[in-house]
């Protein structure tokens, strides 16, 4: 984990942005734009999808600057 590390908590999933890492490839934003919007402060709004939508996005990062992991119970 790098100090630049972001983190972005729903009550289901904790979603991590490393932007040191990021490609700029824009996929986050075009697959899921209600949980991934650079236009905001809080640019990640994980409980904005399903657990599992965010998950599957997430997957979808080239870079694999985003990752995502379920809360603990
Ligand atoms: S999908 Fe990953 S690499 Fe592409 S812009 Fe989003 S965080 Fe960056």
């Amino acid at each position: 984990m790098t100090k630049r590390q972001q983190v972005y908590e729903s009550a289901e999933i904790t979603v991590t942005f490393d932007p040191e890492v990021c490609s700029h490839s824009g996929e986050c934003v075009r697959g899921l734009p209600a949980v991934f919007d650079i236009s905001r402060k809080r640019w990640v709004r994980p409980e904005a999808a399903s657990a599992a939508e965010v998950t599957a996005q997430v997957a979808r990062c080239p870079s694999g600057a985003l990752q995502a992991r379920p809360k603990d119970k």
